[in-house]
């Protein structure tokens, strides 16, 4: 790592790893072979880029910054196996990449939600995640019902992949030294959500509302949301669960029967997708 040749863009998230040690760590949890083909998000000056491209059958990485990535594109002239694309990542087709797919990527913390979402609608297309992002997100992705870390992220990932975290990165191993601690997430997208849902734009609509108010009960947030309160309180009795709980102390299968005893009543409620 050049630390001297590069201006890192702070909006664009820009912290690039400098210490060996950990680079090795990444590419060892992403278990690539020459038959994977990989997909790295913000390879940045190419500290993990380079090193994929020696293990994978190849490799498509995808910079936004238009000074890196013709840096990159340079240097990769070296690999004909490794393509080097200028996008932004969270608009990038990656239902045109005609094989299944590993992705890498070091993310930049101000996407990171907004690219998990869209990597969860890509489950289908993906083998494994193996990504670094900071360690409050990740400790969000993986928390189970019950504690202040559990919320829509934490559903939202668990429903379509199994996560993990697999080790942590103090601020000192970047460049520019990052204010906040990271982790290595790796997730295994599933080939069935976890709990079977009749209606999935229904579950996603009502632990949304039931989230979007999250110190409310539960009772009083999907009322709130529209969803009739008479009705709730009998579809909550029904499934044992009681109308004073928080939602942040309800675990996916209870969620699945929630919004499958709604979906029922016929409400008439709009759907939403997960993001
Ligand atoms: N992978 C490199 C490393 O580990 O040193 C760089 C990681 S740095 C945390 C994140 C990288 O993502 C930067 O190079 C940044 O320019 C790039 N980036 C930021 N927003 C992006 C976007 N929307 N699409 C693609 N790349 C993006």
């Amino acid at each position: 790592m050049r630390d001297g040749a590069v201006m890192p863009k702070k909006h664009l998230g820009q912290h690039f790893l400098k210490d060996k040690n950990y680079v090795s760590r990444i590419i060892g949890t992403a278990e690539i072979g020459k038959d994977d083909v990989v997909v790295e998000i913000g390879p940045g000056t190419g500290a993990l880029t380079f090193q994929l491209a020696e293990l994978a059958g190849r490799v498509i990485a995808i910079e936004i910054d238009h000074a890196l990535s013709q840096e990159l594109a340079e240097r990769a002239a070296l690999y004909p196996n490794l393509t080097i694309i200028e996008a932004d990542a969270l608009r990038f087709p990656y239902e045109t990449i005609e094989t299944k797919f590993k992705v890498v990527a070091n993310l930049p913390y101000y996407i990171s939600t907004p690219i998990l979402f869209r990597l969860m609608e890509l489950r289908h297309k993906i083998t494994s995640l193996t990504i670094m992002l900071q360690k409050e997100v990740a400790k969000r992705i993986v928390a189970l019902p019950g504690g202040k870390d559990y919320g829509m992220l934490s559903i939202a990932v668990q429903f379509y992949a199994v996560p993990a975290i697999v080790f942590q990165i103090p601020p000192g191993a970047f460049f520019p030294v990052p204010e906040v601690n990271s982790a290595v997430l790796k997730i295994i997208p599933r080939e069935k959500p976890a709990v079977a849902v009749r209606s999935e734009p229904l579950f996603w609509s009502v632990i949304k509302s039931a989230f979007s108010h999250r110190r409310k009960t539960l009772l009083n947030s999907l009322s709130m949301a529209g969803f009739p309160k008479e009705v709730t309180e009998r579809i909550l009795h029904t499934a044992g669960i009681a109308p004073l709980v928080r939602p942040e102390e309800i675990g996916m299968e209870a969620w699945g029967k929630i919004a499958d005893a709604l979906s029922e009543q016929h409400t008439g409620r709009s759907s939403h997708s997960i993001d």
